[in-house]
């Protein structure tokens, strides 16, 4: 099967150690399991981490990159009654062993096996992608009809900005919530799920025409990073008082701002560090203000199946930024490493 790898695992190098190529097809499922024939795999910063080698990243090459995907079942192992051969799916790139104490416990990201496709497991950037049956959906009925690069660009940053926003910092109606960097794709769904929860968005970019469609998307207030003082307008806003939440994804870069703009007894729920992980804390501040820190990654089978059942009644259908076809991957990444997107970077893996 065709397949987006990664050449070398060394640290550096980035794009240039992908290649388009002919790799052996995924293996046939067994039991519990399905295999997928892929139209669509969208990207994410997770993917140019992976790149750019992870810690701990001996893989086997060549490793298959790409964490979201959509396709069509092409065959099920035994004991799968979700999915049947033919239909039309999106893939939970969050894979658990369904066995430890907290997959039994219903909080399959918190599972002490947990992998995510394309960084531990062979990922989506191919035609062929083998997974447990409980990681595939099938893909909603909605009008018009949701586009494949849509459907794959669902999962990985709806999950994770729903546990984010809804579980972990339980941000309410009426609430403000400040959004870093809005172009991402989590930053983007966490604006829209903001607004579906009945709060108040922040919003920030470096770019105005980001921020231009920001407001259409519906953030109540946009902020220029780069030209304009985010916590001193932020404590202007609330009239010194802070905001409810503030939703990070860029780590070292926004940290002390955050922080600057939190409320007394606030929310700072973090799921990335794209600018570095390294960042200062003076606890007496953080006891002094009652300060939640709460950290996120992906979600457990529950929040998938709500987020599913949400995108089905139109609400949190995905932006795609651009599409490119797989022979042109390379493009997509480096349209990703600009950060010139808008929602998100899709490659078409099959027509
Ligand atoms: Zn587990």
């Amino acid at each position: 099967m065709r397949a987006c790898v990664l050449t070398a695992t060394e640290l550096g190098g980035g794009i240039d150690k992908l290649a388009i190529t002919d790799v052996p097809d995924a293996p046939a499922p067994q039991a519990g399991e399905v295999r997928v024939a892929i139209r669509a795999a969208a990207l994410n910063h997770l993917d140019l981490f992976v790149l750019e080698g992870l810690p701990g990243g001996a893989r086997a090459l060549p490793h298959i990159v790409g964490a979201d995907g959509a396709g069509v079942v092409e065959a099920i192992g035994s004991r799968v009654a979700n999915v049947r051969p033919g239909d039309r799916v999106m893939l939970n790139p969050g894979i658990s062993d369904y066995t430890c104490e907290f997959c039994q416990a219903g909080e399959h990201s918190l599972c002490v096996n947990y992998k995510l496709l394309g960084e531990h497991l062979q990922g989506t950037v191919a035609e062929l992608v083998t997974v447990p049956a409980p990681n595939v959906a099938r893909i909603p009925q909605l009008s018009p009809e949701l586009a494949w690069a849509e459907a794959a660009s669902f999962s990985l940053v709806t999950l994770t900005a729903w546990r984010m926003l809804f579980t972990r910092a339980q941000l309410k109606s009426g609430e403000t919530a400040l959004i870093w960097g809005i172009g991402g794709g989590v930053s983007l769904t966490a604006l829209r799920i903001a607004k579906l929860l009945g709060a108040r968005a922040i919003v920030t970019s470096s770019d105005d025409a980001k921020l231009a469609a920001a407001r259409r998307l519906g953030a109540d207030i946009t902020l220029n990073h780069r030209t304009q003082k985010v916590a001193q307008e932020v404590r202007a806003l609330t009239n010194k008082r802070g905001v409810d939440v503030v939703v990070e994804t860029v780590g070292a870069a926004t940290w002390d701002d955050s922080l600057r703009c939190l409320r007394r007894g606030g929310r700072l729920v973090t799921c990335g560090a794209t600018s570095g992980p390294l960042v200062s804390l003076d606890l007496r501040r953080m006891f002094w203000h009652h300060w939640s820190l709460l950290g996120s990654t992906m979600g457990n089978a529950a929040e998938y199946a709500e987020v599913v059942r949400r995108l089905g009644e139109g609400q949190l259908r995905p932006v795609v930024d651009r599409v490119y076809p797989m022979e042109r991957a390379r493009e997509a990444f480096e349209r990703l490493t600009k950060g010139e997107q808008l929602g998100k970077v899709v490659v078409e893996v099959s027509s």
